[in-house]
């Protein structure tokens, strides 16, 4: 019996996934092997790979003058990538929470940050309207900023209006809602949250944003080099591509991403509504900029905390604890998370409130 695991990364996966798996581990495809056992440059891997960036390239729909990379380091070696490689005068960033910061702080080390706006005085509980931004620097870059961020549980509305190279963190949305790729030079996202294992990171790249990098010391890091080499400038981490396929596979047997966006949003508007009409859970984000994958919300009296996250463990809800650094809890509703999870969610939370509210 699975359980419902609402953590935030890494996170569920599609029970058939891990089947089909299961099934092909010993053997995959007949060749008395398993594909984590095979050479990356043989036909094998290199048939999955291929498989898993056009299955991506359908499922969001990217334009032709965008490129698919595999790359390691995660996330955050992106944060640090992306101004080693195109800040020349100013990088601009939004800086709407926890995961904004860490990328700014990281392009700091490499030149000069614009931050045109900030939800940091409101505890991030919102995202800044494009109207309200400060003006954008002359000589800036690029903007960069961050559509889901999953640990103040905040969704832009918008994509932002720019002139310049816009570069989006979607680690913790891509695949879950459409969206206008042509509109974004550069996209970025840890598989561990809406895409498989963690180990891998994909990158989308626009090929004519690349005319402006810097070159990089280690060729593992460097796009044009890793893009070249069809992401294999080394091995690159067949076993998490290989399931990332599976559940891209998944996704267009789902009906792709448009399918997805319904059910997120039924999921998540279900939760809320949940929050919303007690008078015990609090969630907190401006109704306009709530997440739709990630919802943290507060109990009346925190000293409840650890009863509500023993007896939700105890039900078969795994992993509501918020993060680390803000408490409380948090109920991530990726694409794995199925609608019947949610229920058993909001009804272990309306008997909870019953008991001790
Ligand atoms: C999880 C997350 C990251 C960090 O990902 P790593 O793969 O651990 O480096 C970065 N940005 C966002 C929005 C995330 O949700």
């Amino acid at each position: 019996m699975r359980a419902f695991n609402f953590c935030a990364g890494p996170a569920s996966l599609p029970t058939s996934v891990l089947e089909q798996a299961q099934a092909e581990l010993l053997d995959y495809q007949s060749s008395g092997v398993s594909i984590m056992e095979v050479s990356h440059r043989g036909d094998l891997f290199t048939s999955v790979l291929a498989s898993a960036k056009a299955r991506l390239r359908r499922l969001m729909q990217l334009p032709e003058s965008h490129d698919i990379l595999f790359m390691q380091g995660g996330a955050t070696a992106q944060f640090s990538l992306i101004p080693s490689h195109f800040l020349h005068g100013v990088g601009a960033y939004i800086n709407s929470g926890q995961w904004s910061i860490k990328a700014i702080e990281a392009a700091k080390r490499f030149g000069e940050v614009q931050v045109l706006a900030s939800s940091e005085e409101a505890n991030f509980s919102y995202m800044p309207t494009q109207a309200s931004w400060d003006k954008l620097a002359s000589n800036a870059d690029y903007l960069h900023y961050t559509p889901n961020e999953t640990i103040g549980g905040v969704r832009s509305p918008f994509v932002p209006e720019v002139e310049i190279p816009l570069i989006a963190d979607f680690s913790s949305s891509i695949l879950s809602e459409t969206i206008d790729a042509s509109k974004f030079d550069f996209i970025y996202a840890g598989a561990q949250k809406n895409i498989g294992p963690a180990g891998v990171v994909v990158v989308i790249v626009k090929r004519e944003l690349l005319k402006t990098a810097k070159e990089q010391a280690s060729p593992v890091f460097d796009y044009g080099k890793m893009l070249a080499a069809d992401s294999m400038v080394n091995t690159p981490p067949t076993y998490s591509i290989y399931l990332a396929d599976l559940v891209f596979k998944w996704l267009e047997e789902q009906g792709g991403v448009s399918a997805m966006e319904e059910i997120n949003n039924q999921k998540a508007s279900r939760l809320y509504s949940c929050i919303d009409d007690s008078g015990f859970y609090r969630n907190p984000v401006a109704l306009s900029d709530r997440s739709r994958m990630n919802v943290p919300f507060i109990l009346a009296d925190d000293r409840l905390d650890a009863t509500f996250l023993a007896e939700s463990e105890a039900a078969g809800l795994k992993s509501l604890a918020g993060h680390r650094s803000v408490g409380g809890m948090r109920a991530s509703l990726y694409n794995a998370m199925p609608l019947a999870g949610v229920n058993a969610l909001t009804e272990f939370m309306r008997d909870f409130e019953r008991r001790y509210g």
